[in-house]
């Protein structure tokens, strides 16, 4: 298949442009720097600049699918009201140009989203059903929007695929920040440990995408985590047993707050989530369903 893939040279698109190459389709990547990301990642790459210029014809030529990942990095510190403009603009304004240049020969968008669609509290288990009340937190306003804008491509007759994705596991995102602290002996639970924590496997997420890609049952919103999510706690105690190291130093919430503001609540929230259209809808099969079992894949031999 014929695929564009923007954000492509970021922790999930460097994973999945090397599968979809390993899988001998045809990829090409949107990015802010053409020359970086093709030396990167070895494939055919156009400079766009999502905020100053329409998508490149040139990109679009033939394309089939399109994985749109691009977005300001949300962990990368505090949500000042400039950033928060960019996390919101590279993801939205992105998406309206995107669906703007749709080519005939697209069949469908594939598109990035976030858990942060759910309200992030409480005990209740949510899925694809959850209707979005009209009172919404930033990160809710955000995931909203980008799948608002994306399913504007269903007027034009193009499949549309939203993947409400969970923290991702693997060499990269999260873990990446967390690793260092717990390396050193020093991590455990944030807050009082007791939130729910969405994850996923690098391995698994990348074949969701590939499946929301290539098979025309997926469409809409599908969450992209594991069926057995855990309570924060559970997680800092298993990151810290697959690295053969303590975890119960625990990081207040007020502490992460003091630090990363508004952006804490990343860490902070509880998003109880199942992958319901995953398993029941597409029978998805999850290669890393057990934590433990995930984080010895990636750091067992660290
Ligand atoms: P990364 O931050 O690793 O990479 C995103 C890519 O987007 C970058 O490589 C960059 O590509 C491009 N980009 C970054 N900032 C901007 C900007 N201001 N304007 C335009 N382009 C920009 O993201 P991930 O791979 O971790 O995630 C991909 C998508 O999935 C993101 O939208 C993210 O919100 C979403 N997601 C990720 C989760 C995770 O745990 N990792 C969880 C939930 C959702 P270049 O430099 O080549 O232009």
């Amino acid at each position: 298949m014929n695929i564009l893939i923007t954000g492509a040279t970021g922790f999930i698109g460097r994973h999945l442009v090397q599968r979809l190459k390993q899988d001998h389709h045809t990829i090409k990547v949107l990015s802010r720097n053409g020359a970086r990301a093709s030396q990167m990642l070895g494939v055919p790459a156009f400079d766009w600049d999502y905020a100053k210029e329409a998508v490149p014809a040139a990109a679009l030529e033939n394309t089939e699918a399109i994985i749109h990942l691009m977005g300001e990095n949300l962990g990368k510190g505090r949500w000042t009201k400039k950033r928060k403009q960019e996390i919101y603009n590279s993801r939205i304004i992105s998406t309206r140009k995107l669906v703007a240049a749709a080519p005939d020969s697209l069949t469908c968008l594939v598109c990035g989203s976030a858990i942060g669609i759910y309200p992030g509290q409480g005990e209740a288990v949510y899925d694809e059903t959850y209707t979005m009340p009209p009172q919404k937190n930033f990160m809710q306003t955000i995931c909203h929007d980008w799948e608002t804008e994306a399913a504007q491509i269903e007027n034009k007759g193009i499949r549309r695929v939203s993947i409400r994705t969970g923290v991702v596991l693997g060499h990269g995102g999260m873990l990446e920040k967390l690793l260092p602290v717990f390396k050193l002996g020093l991590g455990g639970p944030v807050g009082h440990g007791q939130q729910w924590l969405p994850w996923v496997h690098i391995d698994d997420l990348v074949s969701v995408y590939i499946a929301a890609t290539l098979d025309s049952r997926y469409h809409g919103p599908v969450n992209a985590v594991s069926p057995n999510p855990v309570r924060y706690r559970e997680f800092a105690t298993a990151l810290g047993k697959a690295l053969h190291r303590p975890a119960f130093f625990p990081m207040p919430a007020f502490v992460l707050r003091l630090a990363l503001g508004e952006a804490a609540d990343l860490a902070l929230n509880s998003y109880h989530i199942t992958p319901t259209r995953l398993l029941q809808e597409y029978a998805f099969q999850f290669k890393f369903t057990d934590l433990p079992i995930a984080l010895e894949n990636l750091f067992g031999t660290d």
